[in-house]
Parts: C-alpha cells; sequence; structure tokens
C-alpha cells in the first residue's frame, strides 16, 4: 500500500520533554499504515512553560490530536475546553482530541488512556481486579492512574508502598478527596498499627465495592510481608528501568510468592530484574509493554472515531514497539 505523504496527510503526535526516545511514532505509524490511514503521528520536543502554546498552535493546525506524556500531563490541563472524568481526578491527561466548534473554534478535549490500558492489559492476561488484593510500588504519576484504575475494577483492597511515604499518602488521599468533597463520605483514620507512618483509607463511596487502601514506607520488610497475602504485585517505580537494568526493588534471595502475578510499568527491558525473579520463584509476570500499546490503541481510536478492533491494534502496536526497542538495541551495539 502506499503509505506517502501528500496534501491530505493528517497529522497526530506526542508532545513531551525529552521524546526523542518514545516508542510511540513507530507504534502508531505501523498501526496507521495497517488501517490503510492517510495520517502519519509524530514527536514533538516541547519545552517545560510553552506546553499550552504549543497544544493551542496543534489544534489551529489542525492536527486531529496528540499524546501527551512525561512531565507535561499535569501541564496541558489549563488549554482544554473538557477534560474527562478520570483526567481531571488524577490531574493528567495522555490524549488530546482536537475538533472544531459549531463556529469552527478550535476544541480541545483531554482524555486518560493509561487507566484503560492498564486494567484492560490486566484483563487480556487473565487477571481479573474485582475482589483481589493489590500491593502497588510506588506513587508518581503512573502509580495514580493504577491505583485509580483498581480502585473503579473493584479490587477489595490495596497497599501502597512508596520510598517517600508522604507521597503515597498524598496519592490515596488525593484520590479519596473528591469523593469526599462530592458525597461528604469516604473518611481517613490512622491504622491501628504500630507504624506512625501507616494509615487506612476506607475511599470512594462511587467505587464499587469499596475497597480499602494501607500505605506503608517502602522497605523489603513491608514489601515481603504485604505480598505474602496479596493477589497481585505492581511495579510503577522506576527501579530497574534502563540503563540501570540491575535495579530492583523485590529483595535478594526472598522468593517470590509461586501464587503472585507481578505486572512490572517498565518495558525497556521488556523482562526486568523483578519480572526475572517473579518468573523463576513460579509466579506469573506482565510486562508493560502491553500498556502501552493498548494505551496508544485506545488514543487511536478516539482519533479516528471509526469502531477500531482494540484487540488487534493493540498486539500490532506491541510488535511494531518490540521491534523498534530491539533495533535500538542494535544501534546501542553497533555505535
Ligand atoms: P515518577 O512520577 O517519577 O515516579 C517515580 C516513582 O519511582 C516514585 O514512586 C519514586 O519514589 C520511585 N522511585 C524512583 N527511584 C526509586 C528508588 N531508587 N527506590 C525506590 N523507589 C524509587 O515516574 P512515573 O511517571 O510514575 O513512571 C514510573 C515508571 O512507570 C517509569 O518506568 C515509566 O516508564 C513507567 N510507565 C509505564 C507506562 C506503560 O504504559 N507501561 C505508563 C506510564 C509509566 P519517590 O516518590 O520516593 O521518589
Amino acid at each position: 500500500m502506499d503509505f506517502a505523504i501528500n496534501g491530505r496527510t493528517q497529522l497526530i503526535g506526542v508532545i513531551g520533554w525529552p521524546i526523542e526516545h518514545s516508542l510511540s511514532p513507530a507504534m502508531h505509524n505501523a498501526a496507521l499504515e495497517a488501517l490503510g490511514l492517510n495520517w502519519r503521528y509524530v514527536a514533538m520536543p516541547v519545552r517545560p512553560g510553552e506546553v499550552v502554546t504549543a497544544v493551542r498552535g496543534l489544534a489551529a493546525l489542525g492536527f486531529r490530536g496528540c499524546n501527551v506524556t512525561v512531565p507535561h500531563k499535569p501541564a496541558v490541563i489549563p488549554a482544554l475546553d473538557v477534560i474527562s472524568p478520570e483526567a481531571e481526578m488524577l490531574g493528567a491527561v495522555n490524549t488530546l482530541v482536537f475538533t472544531r466548534d459549531g463556529a469552527g473554534a478550535p476544541h480541545i478535549a483531554g482524555h486518560n488512556t493509561d487507566v484503560a490500558g492498564f486494567i484492560g492489559d490486566l484483563r487480556a492476561n487473565g487477571f481479573e481486579p474485582e475482589g483481589r488484593r493489590v500491593v502497588v510500588i510506588g506513587a508518581g504519576g503512573a502509580a495514580r492512574g493504577v491505583v485509580y484504575g483498581l480502585l473503579g475494577a473493584g479490587v477489595a483492597q490495596i497497599t501502597v508502598l512508596n520510598r517517600t511515604v508522604e507521597r503515597a499518602r498524598q496519592l490515596v488521599e488525593d484520590l479519596t478527596q473528591k469523593d469526599r468533597k462530592q458525597e461528604a463520605r469516604g473518611k481517613i483514620e490512622e491504622d491501628d498499627n504500630e507504624d506512625p507512618a501507616s494509615c487506612v483509607l476506607h475511599p470512594a463511596s462511587c467505587i464499587v465495592p469499596p475497597a480499602s487502601c494501607i500505605l506503608y514506607p517502602l522497605t523489603d520488610e513491608t514489601l515481603v510481608e504485604s505480598a505474602r497475602t496479596a493477589d497481585l504485585l505492581v511495579n510503577t517505580t522506576t527501579v530497574g528501568m534502563w540503563p540501570k537494568v540491575e535495579g530492583c526493588v523485590w529483595p535478594e534471595g526472598a522468593p517470590v510468592p509461586e501464587i503472585l502475578t507481578v505486572y512490572d510499568l517498565v518495558y525497556n527491558p521488556l523482562e526486568t530484574r523483578l519480572l526475572r525473579l517473579a518468573r523463576q520463584s513460579g509466579a506469573r509476570t506482565i510486562d508493560g509493554l502491553g500498556m502501552l500499546a493498548r494505551q496508544g490503541a485506545l488514543a487511536l481510536d478516539l482519533w479516528t472515531e471509526q469502531a477500531l478492533d482494540v484487540e488487534a491494534v493493540t498486539a500490532l502496536m506491541r510488535r511494531a514497539a518490540i521491534s523498534r526497542q530491539l533495533s535500538a538495541v542494535g544501534q546501542k551495539a553497533d555505535g
């Protein structure tokens, strides 16, 4: 099929800073070509402080939409005309959809497909979160989406472990705050636990069934002890990510419980040290590339307004990302 750029080519892309290592152009352009769409996806470096100007410029230029990545996910919000409930709750937008209103003026909608990307990938890997006990390691931007998604999917309990416990406390408070404002419910109670850094929150009555969130500082002991009774362990930290691939949140020598499913959001390398240890202990493992591919497929679904086969596009994007990653490793080895 002819995939040449011409006067009718539609543009989409991703903004971030830095952006040159993004896998999204490879994933999306492979999907666009397979779908036979005369569209192109480009990576655009946007400096912090210029995000709103850049986004309004893309809308005025007639882009169909764009993805937003680190560090701009909160910074695009002032540029929006409308925001989806999950993006508003998280304070983070990863997908913008540009349209025109009745008067022809640009209209900018903000979404967050990371949440559905994560939960959808869990389910696609055969893990149904409802009623399960989950340990989430980390409390950064990615952890927010993961915890929000898990609560919405009806998990029974979430334990959040973070090196900086105050950040974990803030995360859980933020994800329950809104509900307290809206419904005057959802109370924060200090846990009986002797550890003064821990507390238990009973969040969001809109989240069905109600789950409890427990938080602890991340230590070898809190991690191993929390994982002992959990069904799912999710690493949302940067530990183990290239180039520091020997990093691992799980303590050396401690077996990973066999009944656990271990999910690592890191996708470079595809099998992190955490996933290797888990696999060697007999636990089930899921890498972060499925979530990346699925959030991309869901964004494309928003832009094209066609009923895309999200499963097929996710699989295609995943293959394109793997092949891009492998060729990047080849280039590094060559150079
Ligand atoms: P972030 O906001 O910077 O958060 C980083 C997290 O890692 C924080 O919880 C931080 O703890 C923790 N951390 C960093 N170094 C640590 C160390 N040495 N020991 C223990 N904890 C450490 O980053 P993010 O945006 O959440 O991204 C986190 C990871 O998720 C990245 O690897 C990213 O590529 C991945 N991710 C994947 C997808 C996907 O689609 N698969 C999507 C989004 C993100 P403190 O709070 O104590 O600093």
